[in-house]
């Protein structure tokens, strides 16, 4: 796609990130249910894609609320989304209230404890949610703890607004888990009639009707991911990794390759050395597993992955040669497909892009 030179010389590898594809995933997203409220999750610095990047990419979509995991990473979204509602969905670390107010930040409260503590700090005057657990067992307040609060003066003294789960199983539709959560949350909502409720995931807006409820909480679908596994993607692909040709030899039958000669040549082979590896994120668990595409054509990994090199097996891949490219992601190689390869999840594959990679951003 960008023609010889993936990277510019002195770097190994190029990331690029699709913005339009982006703003059109949140769009599609948010079609599934055009009666809610289509927000953003954008933790871990927008699952690797770059929040200073991607925040105001959404904003400009006409996404008005995020989540982040951390206070420090909705601190950071603050200065590029001075008008967003941003929830912080690890909750609220102890003492941590008055930074929460000073950058007008809303706690996703899972405790009591979180649920006191903000309501003394804030008497009604700033929003958080209230997480309930329904099935996670991970945060948030039990079904029957949340039940119990209602019509307790805390929820108005702590200023909850939303009314929060998360699902177990939402990529797998035929999971039991599913309406007994949802069962669940609703009779949780049913106990708060004043307040918005939000429960679906990427994969949980792909769900029957009742997970989507009016605020819809997609992170890895906005970039690309699969929320659906085993059925065609819907998503626009958004992060594309290339990374540069350093040399390309021909083995005889018997040769090995790579730390600890794991994989040796069945035949007379040709092979490719890439230049990017494992301290780039690319996983080391994808060995002689995973592949790239070279000129369009796959190209087996063969032998361990090196800290900053992978060799592949290019033997009829006429475009192999030093100074080319190889994809590690894009066109017909999903994230997903890479997760798989690496026997991981796509998220985790994401979450891994490294700082080293030349990043760009297009936007068209
Ligand atoms: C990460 C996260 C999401 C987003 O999940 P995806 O599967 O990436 O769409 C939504 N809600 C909560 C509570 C999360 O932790």
């Amino acid at each position: 796609m960008n023609g010889d030179n993936p990277a510019p010389a002195g770097h190994g590898a190029r990331l690029t990130i699709d913005l339009a594809a982006l703003a059109a995933n949140w769009r599609a997203l948010g079609a599934c249910a055009p009666w809610a409220e289509c927000g953003a999750v954008v933790k871990a610095d927008a699952y690797g894609c770059g929040l200073s990047a991607v925040a105001p990419a959404l904003w400009r979509a006409g996404c008005r609320t995020f989540f982040v995991a951390h206070l420090s990473e909705a601190i950071a979204a603050r200065t590029l989304l001075p008008d967003a509602a941003l929830y912080v969905l690890n909750g609220l670390p102890p003492g941590s209230a008055d930074a929460f107010r000073a950058h007008g930040l809303r706690p996703v409260l899972g405790t009591r404890e979180e649920l006191r503590e903000w309501a003394a700090a804030t008497e009604g005057r700033a929003p958080a949610a209230l997480h309930v657990d329904t099935g996670m067992n991970r945060l948030g307040l039990s079904v029957a703890e949340a039940l119990a609060l209602a019509g307790d003066p805390v929820i108005t003294r702590a200023g909850i607004d939303l009314l929060m789960s998360h699902l177990v199983s939402a990529e797998r539709p035929d999971d039991p888990i599913n309406p007994r959560q949802a069962a669940d949350f609703a009779r949780v909502r049913a106990a708060f009639p004043q307040m918005r409720a939000s429960l679906a995931n990427s994969s949980g807006t792909c769900l029957a009707h009742d997970a989507r409820h009016d605020l819809l909480r997609p992170g890895y679908a906005l970039f690309g991911g699969n929320p659906e596994p085993g059925q065609p993607n819907p998503m626009r692909p958004v992060v594309r990794l290339e990374a540069t040709i350093l040399q390309v030899r021909d083995v005889e039958a018997g040769a090995t390759c790579g730390y600890n000669g794991r994989w040796q040549a069945p035949a007379p082979r040709r092979l490719a050395t890439l230049s990017l590896g494992y301290a780039d994120g690319y996983p080391r668990s994808a060995s002689d597993h995973g592949h790239a595409l070279v000129g369009g054509l796959p190209c087996p990994i063969v032998g361990l992955i090196s800290m900053d090199l992978i060799i592949l097996d290019v033997t009829g891949a006429h475009e192999a040669r030093r100074g080319g490219i190889a994809t590690l992601i894009g066109d017909a190689l999903d994230i997903d497909t890479v997760g798989r390869a690496a026997g991981t999840i796509g998220y985790e594959i994401l979450t891994g892009l490294r700082s080293r990679y030349v990043r760009s951003y297009i936007d068209h």
